[in-house]
């Protein structure tokens, strides 16, 4: 009888309003565009073409114009009722806890809570560890439940589809389980004939349109959207198709957010986690360019998120450092479930910030 009381009581603890979660990720796309919108030296060098139409589109005196230029999405809806982590003009930190400030290691420690020293390339090897995806797949309610669209080729070994069943739809791959949606199947054949100008990473254009299509038809409880290519901008050394597609995945945000609270399956019980695998230099002006071990503060990232159980808070200014291996748990905490304690692995806690205070129900 004891007992059956202490479960009760954890279970209400854990009681959100959350019961759905979409994460989307900006591969590489660093804090200091986030927080302080365009950098003025890099607009007025030689990696940005078409000067005058870019200083036009997103230049403004002060950061706070400037950020709101380009990122529309979350310098209104985000910052009015969400979360921003990570700017340092400010004093708050959020970075990743892997020493090697690259992709896959990136993406492992977001999805398995884990810094994992052994996920040390780009190389599609197949994860050793559980992540929180697939931990959610299995619970009762979320069986095929939980689908990831992303544009780089790799995923399916990051999140280990042999062993997880995970539903992963990454490169130019075909969606077979498209109930013979209409627009899916078009999806399906109009990839082939879009421009692959990043080899076998699908642009971004057409990962979220799957992404998009797939939420409406299959309302998925869990959906992860992976982008890339303000990653491959920024390493092709284009400040100004790093911007636009910044600007262009906003756009992607705001439209998914609406449909998201329009929709009633979604309305008020979804979470929406935007973030990146990794940082960029900003010690110079060539190293914006790229990130790794050599390239100081590559490791300084930031994470946004709105949802019905996030405080309102815009810009965190508390002189606090949170880590990318905390999402996993926040993820699984959000929607109720204890990652950590099933993981299997080391496993760090979640962000508690990002979630109100937990309902005591006692006695009722
Ligand atoms: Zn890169």
């Amino acid at each position: 009888m004891l007992f059956i009381l202490v479960i009760s009581l954890q279970l209400h603890a854990q009681d959100h309003k959350t019961k759905n979660v979409v994460i989307v990720t900006l591969d590489g796309f660093r804090w200091q565009e986030l927080f302080r919108g365009a950098d003025s030296s890099l607009l007025n060098s030689k990696y940005t073409g078409s000067k005058a139409e870019m200083k036009k589109r997103f230049w403004a005196e002060t950061a706070e114009e400037r950020r709101k230029k380009l990122l529309p999405f979350f310098w209104s809806t985000i910052v009015n009722d969400g979360q921003l982590y990570g700017n340092r003009d400010l004093g708050n930190c959020d970075e990743v806890a892997n020493k090697y400030h690259f992709s896959y290691p990136g993406y492992n420690e977001i999805f398995t809570g884990f810094p994992d020293e052994r996920m040390n390339t780009n190389n599609p090897v197949p994860n050793p560890n559980m992540n929180v995806l697939e931990y959610l797949n299995r619970q009762r309610g979320f069986e095929n439940k939980v689908a990831v669209f992303a544009s780089w080729e790799v995923f399916p070994a990051i999140l280990n589809v042999e062993r997880s069943g995970l539903k992963v739809n990454a490169g130019y791959t075909d969606l077979t389980d498209n109930k013979d949606n209409d627009r899916l199947k078009y999806l399906n054949e109009m990839q082939h004939n879009a421009p692959h100008y990043l080899g076998d990473t699908r642009i971004d254009f057409m990962t979220y349109e799957f992404g998009k299509e797939y939420l409406k038809e299959y309302k998925p409880r869990v959906m992860y959207l992976a982008f890339d290519e303000t990653d491959d901008m920024a390493h092709a050394g284009n400040y100004k198709t790093y911007l636009t597609q910044a600007h262009q995945e906003d756009a992607y945000l705001q439209e998914l957010w609406q449909f998201i609270q329009a929709d009633p399956f979604y309305k008020d019980k979804t979470t929406l986690i935007v973030t990146c695998d990794h940082g960029r230099g900003d010690m110079s002006i060539d190293a914006w360019r790229s990130h790794g071990v050599g390239v100081k503060n590559s490791e300084q990232t930031w994470v946004a998120v709105i949802g019905p159980d996030t405080p309102h808070d815009g810009i965190i200014t508390t002189a606090t450092t949170t880590y990318h291996k905390q999402l996993a748990q926040s993820i699984a905490k959000l929607l109720g479930f204890n990652f950590k304690a099933n993981s299997g692995h080391e496993t760090a806690d979640a962000i508690e910030t990002m979630m109100a205070a937990e309902k005591r129900s006692l006695g009722k």
